[in-house]
């Protein structure tokens, strides 16, 4: 299984561009063979990108709600009719496992576009109503306008799925940077847009680094709103480029998931939630269980029955439905997680299992178990983003829940417990955007994704979501018709 995309470019105003210049490489990183040629977008490309998104933003958030929902609705099923291509780029690209991109990214997409579909009928506001007895006030929810967005690697259909609909939905116009990693299913999810009728320059995508391409992006006079989802480093540039022309910014950035088991957990269930929290998409995932924080009377048995779960985890050819976990996303990245891990013993950490490098031309690493994890080390600390789970016990509730928020993150978290008092506590008391009761990874594209400290600020997925994309505007009518208004007094009284 090959992508067959050879050479590719930006996506401008409704059509490919392949500008002549610089061009990067799309690698597959469980072969290291080069899936795609894909020339990088000048600094003029930015400026067309964002020029088309401008000139066609008032067709667009002049549509009915009714007329946007049909676009993306169709969008939808092209996207579901072409699930197979999409696949094949997102393995091809990512490396993932098929099972993932099949069962995953491709449907969870699918199920993202179409709520956004119904979500662009549906404006949330305040009845409008006469709060003053001389007026009636309403309120207007209207496109923000132009989006400027740029997109990680680890699930590029579904961050770009996340950002670009509810900026559609809303009547807004994008501009999309993806990762220069992964560039190719976000060029199909354009591609498909126009063909399922979106207007040219409603949808554009611009390729190329983060450096150059990005930066010039989300630092663009032109653009109304900058959304990011990616490292929490990066998420303070892009913050600070769009700061300079006061641009609005929604950001989605990293994470540390603590993973909380409470004395009284079913182990069976905390142990195989673990495996599976911590190893989906070989743990590039930003809500991944990294730290498990697990009462100390079940911390051996939590210990070995991970290390047992994972020494039965296929790693290999992502292609292959057999595998469970493919290869991390580049050589690069490979031996960042690979350089962490090795640190780890000498910051006090057991290495349980994992933690060697396989003889491959891949950029494969294995699932790996770090216990007894010091509280200060980086393993601990740091956003990993690889199959990779530290362990530490907790001496009681309190403990865990200090332990739990020991942290600059604030994305997501889980508490296993069958205590449905302990499970409130968890709930209310952990800080993050998301906590999950036994069970740690499902979303839902009714529920927002989004984090707090470090982890950004904004939604994701849901209403909430939508809402970043519009303006509020308050609408005031004077229902009197009299010229002389008692609340002239305040400013000339001797004229009332
Ligand atoms: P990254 O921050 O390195 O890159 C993200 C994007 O920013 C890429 O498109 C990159 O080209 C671009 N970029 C890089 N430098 C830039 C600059 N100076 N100006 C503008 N753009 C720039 O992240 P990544 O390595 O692609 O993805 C992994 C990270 O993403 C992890 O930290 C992960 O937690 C995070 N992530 C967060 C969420 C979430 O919803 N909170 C979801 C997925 C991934």
């Amino acid at each position: 299984m090959t992508a067959t995309v050879s050479v590719t470019g930006s996506w401008i105003n409704g059509a490919a561009q392949v500008t002549v210049g610089h061009q990067h490489a799309v690698v597959n990183p469980a072969n290291q063979e080069v899936v795609a040629e894909v020339a990088s977008a000048t600094p003029a490309d930015v400026d067309r990108a964002v020029a088309a998104a401008r000139s066609a933003l008032p067709q667009w958030a002049g549509a009915t709600p009714a007329e946007r929902s049909t676009v993306l609705a169709r969008l939808a099923d092209l996207t579901e009719q072409h699930a197979s291509e999409l696949v094949t780029e997102e393995v091809s690209q990512t490396g993932k496992p098929v099972r993932l991109a099949q069962e995953f990214d491709v449907p969870g997409s699918v199920d993202n576009i179409r709520f956004f579909a119904g979500a662009a009928r549906r404006l949330p506001g305040q009845a409008t109503a006469e709060y003053s007895a001389d007026h009636t006030s309403s309120i207007r929810r209207e496109a923000i306008g132009v989006v400027a967005t740029i997109t990680p690697w680890n699930y590029p259909l579904q961050m770009a799925v996340w950002k670009v609909l509810p900026a559609l939905a809303a009547g807004c116009s994008v501009v999309i940077k993806p990762s220069e990693l992964t560039p190719l299913t976000t060029l199909t999810l354009a591609r498909l847009a126009t063909e399922a009728g979106l207007p040219d320059g409603v949808l554009n995508v611009v390729t190329g680094l983060g450096a150059e391409v990005g930066h010039a992006l989300a630092a663009h006079p032109g653009v109304d709103l900058v959304t990011f989802t990616g490292s929490t480093a990066v998420g303070r540039k892009v913050m600070a480029a769009a700061a300079t022309h006061g641009h609005r910014t929604q950001l989605e950035l990293g994470g540390k998931a603590p993973f909380v088991v409470f004395d009284d957990a079913d182990l069976d269930a905390a142990v195989h939630g673990a495996v599976a929290g911590a190893l989906i998409n070989s743990g590039q995932d930003c809500t991944a269980a990294t730290r498990a924080i697990v009462a100390r009377e079940l911390y051996d048995d939590f210990v070995s029955g991970v290390a047992e779960v994972m020494s039965t985890v296929a790693l290999g050819d992502p292609t292959d439905p057999a595998t469970d976990l493919g290869p991390l996303v580049s050589l690069a990245h490979r031996d960042k997680v690979a350089g962490i891990v090795a640190r780890a013993p000498g910051e006090g950490a057991r290495l349980v299992i994992g933690g060697k490098v396989p003889d491959s031309a891949g950029a494969f690493y294995p699932p790996t178990l770090l216990a007894d994890v010091d509280e200060r080390s980086q393993a601990y600390r740091d956003e990993i983003f690889g199959p990779v789970l530290t362990v530490r016990p907790h001496t009681g509730d309190d403990d865990a829940l200090r332990q739990a928020n020991d942290t600059d993150y604030g994305l997501a978290a889980s508490a296993w417990t069958r205590d449905v008092y302990r499970a409130q506590r968890a709930s209310r008391e952990i800080s993050a955007g998301c906590v999950w009761i036994n069970d740690h990874i499902p979303i839902i594209s009714e529920m927002p994704h989004g984090g707090v400290g470090a982890s950004g600020f904004g939604k994701d997925m849901s209403d909430y979501s939508f809402e970043e994309y519009l303006t509020i505007k308050h609408v005031m009518s004077d229902i009197t018709a009299v010229a002389r208004k008692p609340w002239h007094r305040t400013v000339f009284a001797h004229r009332t």
